[in-house]
């Protein structure tokens, strides 16, 4: 990959890492005042609608989260190889990554192939 192409893919990857983590930073503000919500409850009563949409709304606050911070783990390796040299490459069988994945997911760390084998693996694992 050229040095041009590079630093295209290193400036999206910034770009969506800042944007991941003022998304973490906006979710987690998000789960502060659910939590003092709840707090209040005994003495001031509800004013944000009942215990149950509270519960599920911080369960897909944290699921989201939790996605988000799979994603920046991702994105943050991706950006280390970049500095090291191997990006692109695949991180388990060692071959180059096809460059319209690597344009549509700049952060995956495997080729296709071994992206399959690996959920196929999961998968197996999970008892799938
Ligand atoms: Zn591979």
């Amino acid at each position: 990959m050229d040095t041009t192409t590079l630093d295209s893919v290193r400036e999206r990857l910034v770009a969506r890492r800042d944007e991941i983590r003022s998304e973490l930073d906006r979710m987690s503000t998000e789960m502060q005042w659910i939590g003092q919500d709840q707090e209040d409850e005994g003495s001031l009563g509800n004013h944000m609608g009942d215990d149950g949409s509270n519960v599920a709304e911080a369960e897909r606050i944290s699921t989201i989260s939790d996605n988000l911070e799979d994603v920046l783990v991702q994105v943050n390796g991706a950006l280390q190889r970049l500095d090291q040299g191997t990006y692109g490459t695949c991180q388990r069988c060692g071959r180059q990554i096809a460059p319209e994945r690597l344009e549509a997911f700049p952060y995956v760390m495997y080729c296709i192939d071994c992206q399959a084998a690996i959920e196929r693996e999961n998968a197996l694992r999970l008892g799938f």
